[in-house]
């Protein structure tokens, strides 16, 4: 038995059953056998892949982005550039290489990394040596200025709770033990009708109802952010704009499906993440515009097919296959273009938020 699945059958034998926000909190964070702490899990080596690491376009579209948001809201210097769960700073090494020429913006740019994990703050240090990041536990530790965020696949980690729905009522699916396995038990939970939208409250029995308080949490710490001292918030990630119900709570290991009861701390456990909430609460200041478009629609928006062409002029044969079949996975239905979506952010009247038409 691993070192955090002993810790969680005894925690459970001491004090109950865990939630699921708790048992994902312990299997991903835990601060000496958590999954993120102990590894660097993305790549071919490890256990998934994401976008920018398939291709360095996704990245570049996203330092456009925020640059030309940085533009609009009048070049504020300094400004605050964060990004929450950078990886190995992939993205981000991208996203500065791209804004480079832009007139001010890498001198303005306050670099801010929001990471727990010590292994990916160490690869994060390699990748961004020359721009000077301060790494933070949480959103809310960012100074206060004008805030340019970006996240990728960052929400899809953070904990949920889940209901089942029972003839009388929605119960909570927690996690159990009988000292040697993991296994899922139902506690009443009479106040998930209150925490659920109102569309899905009354669903009928067998159904199944995910929230992520701590993605709500971390959206209302940027928005407010945006509200007071202004600038712009771009979040990708797999889900949809909400209300839904289903089981998307799953575990990932070597880049298959795997329990993600039958080894806490070795699998990445994930979500889908429901935007509905977040969005929600940007929508509550007036004068934050938002957009959420699937990532297909939006990479193409922002000029994908002309940014690969530009780099297939100067590619070799190797280099051309590479980016031709990057570019397809970031784009096509069947890849990672429907399933994941941007969402959009930007304080400010004047703002146009390109890719969200
Ligand atoms: N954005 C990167 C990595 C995604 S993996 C990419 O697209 O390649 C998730 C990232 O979030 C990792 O860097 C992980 O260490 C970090 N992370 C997970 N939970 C976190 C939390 N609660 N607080 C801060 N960072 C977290």
């Amino acid at each position: 038995m691993s070192a955090l699945g002993d810790i969680l059958h005894r925690r459970i034998a001491q004090t109950g059953p865990l939630t699921l926000a708790d048992y994902m909190a312990e299997a991903l964070g835990h601060p000496e056998h958590g999954y993120y702490i102990t590894r660097d899990p993305l790549g071919a080596a490890g256990d998934f892949t994401t976008a920018p690491e398939i291709s360095q376009m996704f990245g570049e579209l996203v330092g456009a982005w925020i640059a030309n948001a940085w533009m609009e809201a009048g070049s504020p210097a300094p400004f605050i550039l964060a990004e929450a769960g950078p990886g190995r700073g992939v993205l981000m090494a991208d996203l500065l290489r791209a804004t480079a020429r832009v007139p001010g913006f890498h001198a303005a740019a306050r670099l801010h990394l929001i990471e727990t994990s010590p292994a990916l703050r160490k690869m994060q240090a390699e990748r961004l040596t020359g721009h000077a990041p301060a790494w933070l536990e949480r959103v809310g530790d960012l100074p206060d200025g004008p805030l340019f965020f970006v996240a990728n696949e960052f929400l899809d980690a953070l904990p949920i709770r889940q209901f089942v729905r029972q003839v009388q009522g929605w119960a909570e699916r927690c996690v159990t033990s009988d000292g040697a396995r993991f296994s899922f038990a139902l506690r009443p939970a009479p106040e998930a009708g209150l925490l659920l939208a109102p569309e899905i409250a009354d669903a009928p029995p067998g159904s199944v109802a995910e929230i992520c308080p701590a993605a709500q949490a971390i959206a209302r710490e940027i928005a407010e952010r945006l509200g007071r001292h202004g600038g712009a918030a771009l979040i990708a990630d797999y889900g949809h704009m909400g209300p839904a119900t289903g089981d998307s709570f799953q575990a990932m290991k070597a880049h298959a499906f795997t329990d993600p009861l039958a080894e806490p701390g070795e699998a990445d456990l994930t979500a889908h993440v429901d935007f509905a909430p977040v969005d929600a609460v940007f929508a509550a200041n007036p004068l934050i515009r938002r957009g959420f478009a699937t990532q297909g629609a939006w990479l193409r928006a922002l000029g994908i097919e002309q940014r690969l062409a530009a780099l297939l002029a100067r590619a070799d044969e190797t280099q051309a296959e590479a980016l031709r079949s990057g570019c397809s996975r970031l784009i096509d239905e069947n890849g990672m273009g429907t399933l994941f979506k941007m969402f959009g952010a930007a304080a400010g009247e004047m703002q146009t938020l390109p890719g969200f038409q």
